[in-house]
């Protein structure tokens, strides 16, 4: 899928050649060249995608696909069926998780608004309008803003883009916007400036993840590899590759 091929639908704001837009369709470009389609979210069901991304919190998606396999040979891997089990009832599936407890309440948290509130079905909750749904879903304990638009985007296919420390790191380094950046002000920059289109942020953030995580490192990132390389100006890098605070403590 290259970027501009996406329906034609117009960019939500105007936008001069060379201009922002442009900018951030031909980095979509370069990384779709690079990494080709990444097929997220990787689940059979709108439900596993809600389970995988309140699991996938602080923790790499390897451990979660040992609990969802734990979840599903359980018979628990269901709206329905999660609501009947108790918080002790699902911890020992989720162990590989870390944090299992409180995460197990997450879901259980889950299960529980979606059954009093739609009755157990994700097609009633997802026929709801966007800026109805999240910030209910964001009411929900435990879910935050980036689970909550994982679920938006991966399981209910709205129009909206997840961000990520991911996000923070690669684009403060391309010098769109600080490494201090917010969540929200990040999400704003992206959705003025592209397409309200759910393939391309579904694709996107796949894309920006899979950049973060082989080539673009918080340590040393491996910049003469990069599909970027020549639009990048390395924002808060030194010449070694390492980083430098570049305003901030380094933590994400
Ligand atoms: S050129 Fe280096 S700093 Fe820029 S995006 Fe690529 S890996 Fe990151």
């Amino acid at each position: 899928m290259a970027a501009g091929g996406t329906g034609g639908q117009q960019p939500a704001g105007p936008d001069a050649p060379g201009g922002t837009t442009a900018r951030l369709l031909e980095i979509f470009n370069r990384l779709y060249r690079y990494f080709g389609p990444r097929h997220w979210w990787p689940a059979e069901t709108p439900f596993e995608v809600i389970v995988g991304a309140i699991l996938t919190q602080n923790v790499a998606w390897k451990n979660v696909e040992k609990a969802i396999a734990n979840l599903k040979a359980a018979g628990l891997l269901s709206p329905e069926a999660m609501a009947r089990a108790t918080v002790e009832e699902l911890e020992p599936h989720i162990r590989s998780t870390g944090y299992y407890r409180v995460k197990a309440k997450k879901l259980k948290a889950f299960v529980d608004y979606l059954q009093e509130r739609y009755n157990s079905s994700l097609k009633v909750m997802f026929a709801r309008p966007l800026e109805e749904l999240r910030p209910e879903i964001l009411g929900v304990f435990g879910i935050g803003p980036e689970t909550a638009d994982a679920i938006l985007c991966y399981a209910g296919n709205y129009p909206i883009m997840v961000m990520d420390a991911y996000t923070r790191r690669v684009f403060s380094r391309l010098g769109f916007f600080g490494a201090r950046v917010s969540y929200q002000d990040m999400q704003d920059f992206f959705m003025a400036h592209l397409p309200r289109d759910n393939r391309l942020y579904n694709e996107y953030h796949a894309l920006i993840d899979s950049l973060a995580n082989r080539i673009c490192l918080k340590k040393a990132p491996a910049c003469l590899n990069c599909p970027l390389a020549g639009l990048c100006p390395r924002i808060g890098l030194g010449e070694t590759g390492k980083s430098k605070p570049a305003g901030s403590s380094g933590k994400e």
